[in-house]
């Protein structure tokens, strides 16, 4: 797109084009489209063409049943920096309502499919440019963590992500990034030494700690709130074969996990080679609980010492195995496939074999009082926050434990109540952790519901200068929760 300037994109506000745009988004029913969306539509589809630019989101994967049946006025998909920057003038000379979508695991409607407005899709972003001494990488934000263990892995390297093959790099990153490595390094937005960014008046800044210190600090889970980020660099490490793998439990060993969990999250904390986290579930259909525990260990050793007493527990199978990063990352895909309705909420505490429970229980409970609903799969996820996660860990309080509650179900008049079900499983947890002095304020915003507010948990120190930075880099608010991105977790 060299060379195209604002003043050429309004050059194309050419009214016959924009009323053929706005006769064929009726064709396709779309009947949601915000008007000053027509407009930048047509000029998007003139600069980018039916290469990547169209009306719906086939060949596209989103992860939540409610963001795939939300209908954008038109999608493009930038393939540079210089690409994103012209997309953003469009849309801003419009104003023109847009979304971001990383790898599309968001679960709500504008959070990165646009409602009624553009779609900035990145996924033809996924550079991998390994620096000489192999240290960092460089790599576009359009990247699925597959993807991007893909590129690296043939340098026999990987970086910081995520379990699950089809997660974007782009919202896991901008929110944190638990990772197996996370015990050794912290979360991937500590891993980060420099940003390519587009900022909200879609000029282009390379933010590292010497060039833009306030803003290099926001992007580190100030997720969509300063811009588009076209580029990450982020740290390389050396990565062969690797052990990891889930094994599931029946529910009467949870005793024995439970206390296993607490070894592993205390004890051997500082076996920085080893991460895990496990989970409780219910199933509906049997009306019965299930663990599994998911094993990590940076070497390839098959059971290394800090396992070896959960590795005494009877299981019921397992996929517990050396294997590659990206092997790990397609397994976990498989367990977690895109089509039903979702939502995520979190508590933080203190490690506690005896709150761990408490938490399970008080979802066991809140599940009796729910009538069956189709699809319906509550799962809780608990993973410790190592103190030994450097920078991260120290400001964040020290040794956490962070449970995640996810709700799958199939159908949308079920919504109201699925929501209701998450918030008074938090309220209750958070009670029941203040009860007992082990609350932890930390709320991970990409384990976060919508009634949650991850911002106001970062500390008002830290919330006050996010919000000055954002107001110095968008004074016209684009990103703001009244500008044009207002999905996902807003600032303001
Ligand atoms: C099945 C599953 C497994 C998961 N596993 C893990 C895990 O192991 N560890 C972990 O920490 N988290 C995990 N998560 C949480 C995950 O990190 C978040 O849901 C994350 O936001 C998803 O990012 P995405 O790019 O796929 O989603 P999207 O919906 O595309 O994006 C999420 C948000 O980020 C914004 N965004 C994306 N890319 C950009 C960009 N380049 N510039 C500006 N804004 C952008 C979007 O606009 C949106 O607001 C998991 C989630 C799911 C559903």
């Amino acid at each position: 797109m060299a060379g195209i300037t604002p003043a050429f994109i309004t050059a194309f506000l050419a009214v016959g084009s924009a009323m053929a745009l706005g006769a064929a988004l009726a064709n396709q029913g779309n009947t949601s489209v915000v008007p000053e969306c027509v407009q930048a539509c047509s000029h998007l589809a003139h600069i980018f063409g039916p290469d990547a630019y169209s009306l719906g989101n086939a060949n596209v994967t989103l992860w939540d049943a409610k963001q795939q049946g939300t209908h954008s006025a038109c999608w493009v998909q930038p393939s540079s920096t210089e690409d994103v920057s012209t997309i953003l003038s469009v849309i801003i000379d419009t104003s023109c309502r847009f979304a971001v979508k990383g790898g599309g695991h968001a679960r709500d409607p504008d959070d990165s499919v646009s409602a009624g407005g553009v779609t900035i899709d990145m996924q033809k972003m996924r550079t991998v440019e390994v620096a000489p001494d192999q240290k960092t990488a460089k790599v576009g934000s359009g990247h699925v963590l597959l993807s991007l263990y893909e590129g690296l892995e043939k340098y026999n390297l990987t970086t910081l992500g995520g379990r699950v093959a089809d997660v974007g790099l782009g919202g896991y990153v901008l929110g944190g990034g638990f990772s197996h490595l996370s015990p050794k390094y912290g979360l991937a937005m500590d891993n980060v030494f420099e940003y390519e960014l587009v900022l909200p008046n879609a000029t282009v800044a390379i933010v590292n700690q010497e060039t833009h210190p306030d803003l290099y600090f926001a992007l580190r889970g100030g997720m969509n709130n300063f811009g588009i980020i076209t580029h990450f660099t982020m740290r390389a490490v050396k990565q062969g074969h690797l052990l990891g793998g889930v094994r599931a439990y029946t529910a009467d060993k949870r005793d024995a996990i439970l206390e296993q969990a607490y070894e592993l999250t205390t004890s051997w904390k500082n076996d920085t080679n080893m991460a895990f986290f496990y989970s409780y579930g219910y199933d509906q259909e049997r009306d019965d609980f299930t663990l599994t525990v998911s094993q990590e260990y940076y070497l390839p050793v098959l059971s290394p010492a800090p396992f070896k007493q959960l590795n005494r527990i009877p299981f019921e199978h397992s996929t517990v195995r050396l294997d590659r990063t990206s092997r790990f990352s397609i397994e976990s895909a498989s367990a977690t496939p895109p089509g039903g309705r979702n939502l995520f909420a979190t508590v933080t505490y203190s490690p506690s074999a005896d709150l761990d429970r408490q938490i399970q229980d008080i979802m066991a409970q809140e599940i009796q009082s729910l009538e069956k609903a189709p699809g319906f799969y509550p799962n809780l996820v608990i993973q410790p926050l190592y103190e030994a996660a450097i920078r991260s860990g120290k400001e964040r309080g020290g040794n956490a434990a962070v449970a995640l509650l996810t709700v799958l179900w199939k159908n949308a008049e079920d919504d109201e109540r699925m929501n209701a079900f998450a918030q008074e499983w938090v309220e209750r947890s958070t009670a029941t952790t203040k009860d007992a002095g082990k609350h932890h304020p930390w709320l991970y915003v990409n384990y976060a519901s919508k009634a949650q507010d991850p911002f106001l948990s970062y500390g008002e120190a830290n919330l006050q200068k996010l919000r000055r930075i954002q107001k110095e880099v968008d004074p016209q608010g684009v990103f703001t929760s009244d500008g044009l991105c207002r999905g996902y977790f807003k600032l303001q």
